[in-house]
């Protein structure tokens, strides 16, 4: 019998190069599902917050939705971050340094899977963590510390600083990191042009929109949408979805970066529609375990609040519906699956 060494497969390459590919290839297997929601279902999901609203009828015909699975890709780097992340991994090279440095919140997503690839790249890897250390860590925390992360705590006037220049520079010369912006955004001053492949990865994900005239995603920085807008097909309409609750800022700042740079592209951003983070929290239970069931598995931050957009734009205009049913619009889902512990729902982190 083999002992137990020889059996073992041997470990996999560090290569940045190899591991840009092995990810390129992950991104570019996720799936489109049709979803189709019962009138019942829909009214439910929508009535919870939406009771006070004008215009809404109980619609009484079932929803399809198609929905591009990338929550399928991979458990930890899976949605949107390993897409925006392909593109860091190439511009980490050029700048020469050993590591990463990065900012997040004690559930984000991004650090997830900043601190799963960098262990899967042997680099040395921070979070710079909005909070405080005396509060016990999350099980997304504990998640990357387990994998090697080193967390740094940060108290909120400081972390408000994660836009600045000189904030930046501080942390990329005190870690030796190359530093990736909020949620797998662009450092300040960062050339914009993205490189292979990442660039191959938002074809990809472009060329996924195609047939589909009307698209669905939702943002926390708005990196994802801004990177796929010019590989969005010039039929399809961009919905997109702000989650963010911070009295207009991020909306004010996508929608002139937008006007810009995308005028040609026929984009829309909505505005978050939750009633605040903690009612939101506390509703969205029920309501995911319900999709569980359809195997419309979402996380609570993104996927389910732009699940609910979409339905309330298609109820508040009947012809629209008609319309959706002809031809159902496309909901790329951005992952996060890890976030549904917060919830209180199962998420099983692999070791
Ligand atoms: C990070 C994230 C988003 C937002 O992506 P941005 O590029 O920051 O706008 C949306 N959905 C999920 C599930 C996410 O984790």
């Amino acid at each position: 019998m083999a002992s137990p060494t020889a059996t073992k497969t041997p470990s996999a390459s560090t290569d940045p190069e190899s591991v840009a590919n092995e990810l390129l290839a992950l991104c570019t297997s996720a799936v489109i599902e049709s979803h189709q929601l019962s009138a019942e279902l829909v009214n439910a999901l929508l009535d919870r917050e939406h009771t006070a609203q004008p215009f809404c009828e109980n619609v009484t015909q079932p929803f399809r939705v198609d929905v591009l699975r990338l929550d399928q890709i991979h458990p930890v780097l899976q949605g949107n971050k390993i897409f925006k992340l392909l593109d860091h991994i190439s511009r980490w090279q050029q700048s020469s340094r050993t590591g990463w440095v990065t900012p997040g919140g004690c559930w984000s997503n991004h650090l997830h899977a900043c601190a799963w690839l960098a262990r899967r790249l042997g680099i040395p890897v921070t979070g710079l963590v909005r909070g405080y250390e005396h509060l016990p860590l999350t099980p997304m925390l504990e998640d990357c510390k387990r994998w090697g992360m080193t967390l740094v705590f940060l108290d909120k006037q400081s972390y408000r600083q994660r836009y600045d220049a000189e904030f930046q520079q501080h942390w990329r010369d005190h870690c030796d990191g190359y530093f990736i912006g909020e949620g797998g955004a662009l450092a300040v001053n960062a050339e914009p042009a993205v490189s292979q492949p990442g660039t191959a990865a938002f074809q990809w994900l472009g060329q996924q929109c195609q047939r589909y005239e009307s698209v669905w995603m939702a943002a926390g920085s708005g990196t994802t949408a801004g990177q796929l807008m010019p590989y969005l097909p010039r039929d399809s309409a961009l919905h997109v979805l702000n989650t963010v609750q911070d009295n207009g800022q991020l909306a004010e700042h996508l929608q002139n970066r937008w006007t810009h740079l995308w005028h040609k592209q026929n984009w829309h951003l909505h505005g978050s529609q939750q009633g605040g983070f903690g009612k939101a929290r506390k509703q969205a239970k029920p309501s995911l375990e319900r999709l569980d069931e359809l195997g419309l598995v979402l996380d609570p931050v993104y996927g389910l609040p732009l699940l609910k957009a979409l339905l309330q734009h298609y109820r508040q205009a009947p012809g629209l519906n008609e319309l959706a049913q002809a031809r159902p619009p496309l909901l790329i889902h951005g992952g996060g699956l890890q976030g549904r512990r917060g919830v209180g729902l199962a998420w099983r982190s692999p070791d």
